[in-house]
């Protein structure tokens, strides 16, 4: 099952953070995800299966729906078409093959609870993609 294959996913990845923060447990997830997936629905669906015994057990799922938008060449600017699966300028009727947003699937933020005794304060909320590497990039004269 498609679905469960990405719930599972996101659940290993959004675990793997927290574990990473030393996060007690997840409460929320909040993701990106555009229209043309279509699996908005599914996922809220199977995600309390694929959270069932992991830190993500119980949070809180939270997507936000990206519209469909296209770039039209022949106008030269960003269209939404009129229906989904439909990749035609809705104002001059030309092909629009370029999608801009709409296909996207992206974890904005998880929030966490601290381990017993720990303060909110001291774990990051918004670790969803913490900098890996703040160091500036070391230069040679
Ligand atoms: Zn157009």
């Amino acid at each position: 099952m498609h679905e469960m294959t990405i719930a599972t996913s996101l659940v290993d990845q959004v675990c793997h953070q927290a574990e990473r923060l030393g996060a007690a447990r997840v409460a929320e997830i909040n993701l990106r995800m555009g229209v043309l997936s279509g699996i908005a629905r599914s996922l809220y669906f199977c995600f309390p299966t694929a959270a069932r015994n992991t830190l993500c057990e119980g949070a809180t799922l939270k997507i936000d729906e990206v519209p469909l938008t296209v770039l039209c060449t022949h106008c030269d600017a960003v269209k939404t078409p009129a229906a989904l699966y439909n990749f035609r300028c809705p104002d001059c009727g030309y092909p629009t093959p370029k999608v801009l947003t709409g296909r996207e699937m992206q974890l904005i933020s998880i929030g966490l609870v601290p381990p017993e005794g720990a303060r909110p304060e001291d774990l990051p909320q918004d670790g969803a993609r913490p900098p890996e590497n703040d160091q500036p990039a070391e230069k040679r004269p």
